[in-house]
């Protein structure tokens, strides 16, 4: 599963926007837990793009990556690489392929999204081999702020009645059996 922050899905989607064509950058993930990634924040770096290509200049991502060292920060939440197709499909492109094998992480997470807002992930492992977690599963992270969550739990607390499954014995067994 992969979450987005509000505002990191607010910037992927206004880059996409504001880009002639393609647009490609980085960005920063936490694994949350097992199987959970969060993509907290992404940056853009200089690039030439094409209709149907983008290339990554590789020096301007290791000034960053030493910016980010000299400013304190660990440079390994950097696992997300992101582009868009701009008027295309999203897929991954034997190019796309290419550029990830060329990560040397433990891991990254791969996002493709388009004009039209449609988004693909994958997330790559690459020890012991490279292997490949083809998710489908992108949703943006929406947490309702203090205020609100008190006040809707009192009105589920209000209004909301649980009624608890009675069981039912059925061979000797207690069972649940739905209300009908
Ligand atoms: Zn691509």
């Amino acid at each position: 599963m992969v979450y987005i922050l509000p505002k990191a899905k607010v910037k992927l989607d206004t880059y996409v926007m504001l880009a002639k064509g393609e647009i490609s950058g980085m960005g920063i993930v936490r694994n949350i837990r097992r199987g959970v990634l969060l993509i907290e924040d992404l940056y853009i770096f200089e690039q030439e793009c094409t209709m149907a290509d983008t290339i990554l200049n590789r020096r301007k991502i290791g000034e960053f990556v030493t910016d980010m060292i000299i400013a304190g920060k660990d440079p390994s939440v950097l696992r997300l690489w992101w582009h868009s197709h701009a008027n295309m499909d999203v897929f991954w492109s034997v190019t796309d392929d290419g550029t990830i094998s060329g990560f040397n992480n433990e891991w990254m997470l791969s996002l493709v999204t388009n004009f039209a807002g449609d988004v693909l992930c994958r997330i790559d492992a690459f020890a012991p081999v490279q292997t490949t977690a083809l998710e489908t599963r992108f949703q943006v992270l929406l947490e309702a702020p203090e205020l609100l969550l008190a006040s809707l739990r009192r009105e589920v607390a209000a209004k909301v009645v649980f009624i608890e499954p009675k069981p039912v014995k059925v061979n000797g067994k207690a069972v649940y059996v739905p209300e009908s």
